[in-house]
């Protein structure tokens, strides 16, 4: 099959396996280059296929020689349609890293359910005994409970109307978006579905099932961004579902202290995902800040944001924090200079404007080789067995 790609909006509904497989032999050689670095050796990443979940896996197995299990959500191919950019990227994954001599398993299903949590209690134990570090990447849509019951997660903001500046991904226009308050029914939708529930659900089980290891180390990934932005991120209701992930790093800390368990939340950049694409306003940010930050030599991927995570922030005496025991991997986003210089192209741009004031190149670019496309070495004319 000729694959091309077919985006709608925040979306490609395609995906090319030879390329998406490129992304993740860069990713993998970025790490080689870094070097090797002390870290741990037995990770089980909940999320591992696409964005931040992905790179840590890359990071952690190519970086600290980890063995890995991956949690992931994606849909293989069938006669009609390529698989999930996420299936092939992990497809690639476990060739790499196995014809490599390293251990990487990857469970394909619905991490919330309780199946899959048993399923990965007997991979590790029969696979490493135990883990000694758990990383939560997670970003979904919904949430099915046991009883049948599901959260539907919502980017709305909690109290009012807020109206800002907006990128047209269909046509790369500046438009406003208005995005209108949640339902109390939503917001606590979105806390079941993006708050800590879940994760506390995962390290209770594993500790329960001696699957996991004294002083194992627990991060999720979390967002804050600028002030710009909070109404529909930060104070919004997946700001109000990111404090409850906080608050549980505080409890599961507490609660198996005598198992001298650490759990950490890792606030990273803002990056083109396919989780953070759908957030509206958010990818007219993004592509200034690209921009910006490039100019500064600061411009960091997924892959340099874990590299830096596993080199510089988890160290053997404990992980570098700030005064709310949490590690920021945003800290060159968040630096005064960056965000005053974003926050005046973000004043000045429209639509004659945008390709100088953003990059939306580089979003763009982004955007497809998240899904296999546009990468220049890869010759998409070619038939391809998806
Ligand atoms: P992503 O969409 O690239 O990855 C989501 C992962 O979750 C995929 O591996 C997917 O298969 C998996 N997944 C989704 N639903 C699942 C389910 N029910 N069961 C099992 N697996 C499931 O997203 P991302 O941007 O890498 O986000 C990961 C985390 O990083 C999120 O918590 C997000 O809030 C956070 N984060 C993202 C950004 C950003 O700008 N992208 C910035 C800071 C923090």
């Amino acid at each position: 099959m000729i694959i091309e790609p077919k985006v709608r909006g925040f979306i490609c509904m395609t995906a090319h396996p030879e390329g998406c497989k490129e992304n993740v032999a860069r990713q993998i050689s970025y790490i080689k280059k870094l070097g090797k670095t002390e870290g741990p050796k037995r990770v089980l990443i909940i999320g591992a296929s696409t964005g931040y979940g992905l790179a840590t896996r890359i990071a952690a197995t190519y970086g600290c020689d980890a063995s890995t299990i991956g949690i992931m959500y994606e849909k293989p191919a069938n006669d009609r349609r390529t698989a999930t950019p996420g299936w092939y990227n992990t497809k690639a994954f476990e060739e790499f890293a196995t014809a490599d001599g390293y251990y990487a398993k990857t469970i394909n299903g619905d991490a919330f359910s309780k199946e899959i949590k048993e399923q990965t209690i007997e991979l590790i134990k029969s696979s490493m005994g135990k883990v000694d570090m758990v990383v939560y990447s997670l970003a979904a849509p919904r949430r099915t409970m046991p009883d049948g019951t599901i959260y539907n997660s919502v980017l709305k903001t909690v109290g009012g109307n807020f109206t800002n500046k907006s990128l047209n991904l269909n046509n790369n226009t500046i438009t406003e978006a208005t995005i209108g308050p949640a339902t109390e029914e939503e917001i606590q939708a979105t806390i079941k579905v993006m708050g800590g529930d879940d994760w506390k659900d995962w390290i209770t089980e594993l500790d329960a099932a001696g699957v996991l290891e004294e002083k194992a180390v627990t991060i999720a990934y979390s967002y804050i961004g600028p002030k710009l932005t909070y109404p529909v991120y930060y104070h919004g209701t997946i700001g109000l579902a990111k404090e409850h992930l906080y608050n549980t790093s505080v409890e599961i800390t507490q609660e198996f202290s005598s198992r001298g368990i650490k759990a950490y939340i890792c606030v990273n950049k803002a990056l083109v995902t396919q989780a953070s694409s759908a957030i509206p306003v958010v990818p007219l940010y993004f592509a200034i800040l690209y921009k910006v930050m490039k100019e500064h030599g600061l411009h960091e991927g997924c892959i340099e944001q874990m590299g830096r995570l596993f080199h510089d922030k988890l160290t053997p005496v404990g992980a570098i924090v700030d005064e709310m025991n949490r590690i920021r991997l945003d800290d060159y986003e968040m630096q005064d200079h960056i965000q005053h210089k974003v926050m005046e192209l973000w004043d000045q741009i429209n639509t004659e404007n945008v390709n100088e004031l953003a990059d939306l190149t580089g979003y763009w670019e982004d955007f497809y080789h998240m899904f296999g496309f546009r990468y220049e070495n890869i010759d998409y004319s070619k038939d391809v067995d998806i």
